[in-house]
């Protein structure tokens, strides 16, 4: 099985939050784009549906990040 998802590289969420200390980010990637959820991922579904990727602030669960998130 793969061990991480096949979109990483070109995934707007993973790109602008991949270094946010924010514990739930980290949770998100650890358990969808390097995890088990990976093919349950709402973005991924999104893409595939839409053709091209959400906006980069829906999370892997479909929701939207509303709150600003420190990524210093
Ligand atoms: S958010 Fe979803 S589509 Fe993006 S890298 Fe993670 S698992 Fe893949």
């Amino acid at each position: 099985m793969e061990s991480q998802c096949a979109h990483l590289e070109t995934c707007g969420f993973f790109k602008k939050y991949q270094a946010a200390k924010d514990l739930a980010c980290k949770g998100f990637i650890k358990l969808y784009c390097r995890g088990p959820k990976m093919n349950n991922c709402k973005r991924k579904q999104y893409r595939e549906k839409h053709g091209e990727p959400p906006s980069d602030d829906m999370l892997p669960s479909g929701h939207m990040i509303v709150n600003k998130i420190d990524r210093e």
